[in-house]
């Protein structure tokens, strides 16, 4: 019998090995960037094309590499990093293992071109498939910069396997926050399709954050210091009352390297106990520093898990370091016109002990039209609204009939979340949230189908201040915007002037939902730019709507009961999930036997 074993030929192993570390090209964001803070850059250049599908280049002013280096950094086990394996546990760099060139050189074509500030003329080389197709001597700049172009060009399989353009968009943007965050003392940009979506000046922690997610983070951040043997802890939480109902801005970073941990998450979670209300979430920009040797670090180093030896002891050192902060920050509130005004309630004893505000906190607003409804409201007869839906005509073509509610109406809210009503044969529970989407999303339908978007103009203009690639995002939405009854023009490179709104909209809260829209289209860009007027509506209609949390006043209630069965579809939100139960007296009669 003849032997069968071979060994795998170094370009056969190192696309095998590429997937595992290149998954997407956000993966090789993240590598090449950790490649260029290990090369100590203060300067560092993302620029992308279609996503990463066509080019990923990362541009530094690190300390570059010889011809020779140059050559070896894509052979896989090729590493400055460490020599031996008991160096593995004094680990400060990103990088160790030495795969990444090799694995992204396997499945793309690279160019390099490096030169080291002591050399006179630096390297470039091409790679392509694992072969180098050319290396020559080349005057450049000091640093790096390394092309990745052409993703899986030599793996159709994994090509077709990427997601569409704005989901892989997404990723490297998370990467690209993560790594700019954990290194606020570096400079960042970061281009796409030639759009500059981030520029990011070296400086502190609070100013990368801001720079990052807005200018309003300013006031958000509650500073988090603490300091012992086992860990010591650095960075910010977001004040309760900004708190999501996403999980959004939450980042651990142990040692500078981004990590998730669910653990360490319900540390900060319960520190928050008693702060948030139910369902949110708080904001955390949390830096972890422990000595390398109480890590595992026998772990992936594309995986953002970490094991630690003294997980418990470090659990209560964060959830007490955040308790810490959050009672300090509730004794000096700082100054704050959007805050609930509850908190002013808290009898302050400059000697009395310090107990965390127990509130319910809504972050979000209230969007309703309230100045030009408010005017008329009291004239506004409630009663004679809901006997119109007794009338055939006007309640034939619903999918419920809204059988004449009690005269004297009552609306109930239930948890900030549901509105309770009569209805002639028992009562009727609203979804607050999903009902308004439904009222909003037909409203823009029509508007948008007759093309007459219903504009407000602003008796103040406002002014909205937001980061670079935020401002990037909403110019390009420009024509959707207006076509929606945005009136908005850009003022300097980081603000933008809001003169008219979509009718409906409450003034105070158009920046608000500007936020929201430029934040939903960063995930959903596709939604805005289909040219789809559905779609475009349902758009709308998600981040105008009221939130669920949020506690209404009996004029809004009605006003959504009444706006409701106006609607052609009242039964459910525009994505389809159900807006309101009816329970007949029949049924609840049936309960109590
Ligand atoms: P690792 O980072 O694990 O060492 P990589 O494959 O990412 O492995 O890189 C291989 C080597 O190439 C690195 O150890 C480093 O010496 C060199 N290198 C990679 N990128 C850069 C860069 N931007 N500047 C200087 N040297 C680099
Ligand atoms: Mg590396």
């Amino acid at each position: 019998m003849e032997d069968i074993i071979q060994v795998l030929p170094d370009r056969v192993a190192n696309q095998i090995a590429a997937g595992e570390v290149v998954q997407r090209p956000a993966s090789i964001v993240k590598e090449l960037l950790e490649n260029s803070i290990d090369a100590d850059a203060s300067q560092i250049q993302l620029i992308i094309q279609d996503a990463g599908r066509t080019l990923v280049q990362v541009v530094d002013n690190g300390k570059g590499m010889s011809a020779t280096d140059a050559r070896l950094s894509f052979e896989r086990h090729a590493t400055s990093k460490i020599r031996n394996a008991e160096e593995l546990f004094h680990i400060q760099t990103k990088g160790f293992r030495g795969e990444a060139l090799a694995s992204i050189a396997a499945v793309a074509h690279v160019d390099l071109k490096t030169k080291r500030a002591a050399d006179e003329l630096g390297t470039a080389i091409t790679i392509a498939g694992s072969e180098v197709t050319s290396q020559e001597p080349t005057s450049t700049t000091n640093g790096t910069s390394l092309s990745v172009k052409n993703l899986f060009y030599n793996i159709p399989a994994r090509r077709n396997f990427l997601k569409g353009d704005k989901v892989e968009l997404k990723h490297i943007i998370d990467e690209f926050e993560r790594v700019a965050l954990a290194h606020p003392a570096i400079g960042f940009t970061f281009h796409h399709n030639n759009q500059e979506l981030f520029r990011l000046r070296p400086d502190g922690l609070r100013k990368r954050v801001v720079d990052i997610f807005g200018p309003k983070f300013n006031e958000k951040l509650v500073p988090v210091e603490e300091d012992t043997d086992v860990v010591s802890i650095q960075g910010f939480v977001g004040k309760p009352d900004f708190a999501k109902k996403s999980r959004g801005e939450q980042f651990f970073f142990v040692n500078n390297r981004f990590i998730k941990n669910n653990y360490l998450h319900h540390a900060v979670q319960i520190a928050f106990e008693g702060l948030l209300a139910e369902g949110y979430h708080p904001s955390y920009f949390l830096f972890l520093q422990i000595d390398p040797a109480r890590i595992d670090v026998n772990i992936h180093p594309t995986k953002t898990e970490i094991k630690f030896d003294d997980d418990r002891t470090i659990y209560a050192i964060l959830r007490s370091a955040v308790k810490k902060s959050l009672g300090q920050y509730s004794i000096a509130p700082s100054l704050d016109f959007e805050r609930e005004t509850s908190f002013d309630d808290i009898p302050l004893k400059p000697n009395g002990p310090v107990k965390p505000p127990s509130i319910e906190v809504d972050p979000s607003f209230n969007p309703f039209q309230s100045s030009p409804k408010k005017e008329h409201k009291n004239q506004f007869d409630w009663t004679e609204a809901y006997h119109q839906f007794d009338t055939p005509s006007q309640s034939s073509n619903k999918e419920i009939e809204f059988e004449g509610a009690h005269s004297t109406t009552i609306a109930y809210q239930l948890h900030n979340k549901y509105i309770l009503t009569h209805i002639k044969t028992g009562f009727m529970v609203i979804d607050q949230n999903r009902a308004h989407q439904r009222i909003l999303y037909e409203q823009f339908l029509k508007r948008l189908e007759n093309q007459s978007s219903l504009s407000q103009q602003l008796l103040f203009e406002q002014t909205l201040e937001m980061t670079a690639g935020n401002r990037a995002i909403l110019t390009s939405l420009e024509s959707q915007l207006s076509s929606l009854g945005f009136d908005i023009e850009p003022f300097g490179p980081q603000t933008v002037v809001i003169r008219g709104i979509p009718a409906g909209l409450k003034e105070t809260n158009a920046s608000a939902v500007l936020e929201r829209i430029i934040e939903d289209a960063k995930h959903n860009r596709d939604d805005l730019t289909s040219g789809n007027l559905d779609t475009l509506a349902k758009f709308m209609a998600r981040n105008m709507a009221v939130k669920s949390g949020i506690r209404l006043e009996k004029e809004e209630m009605h006003q959504i009961v009444d706006e409701l069965f106006a609607c052609d579809q009242p039964s459910a939100a525009p994505n389809g999930k159900t807006a309101l139960i009816t329970l007949t007296l029949e049924e609840l009669d049936k309960r109590f036997q």
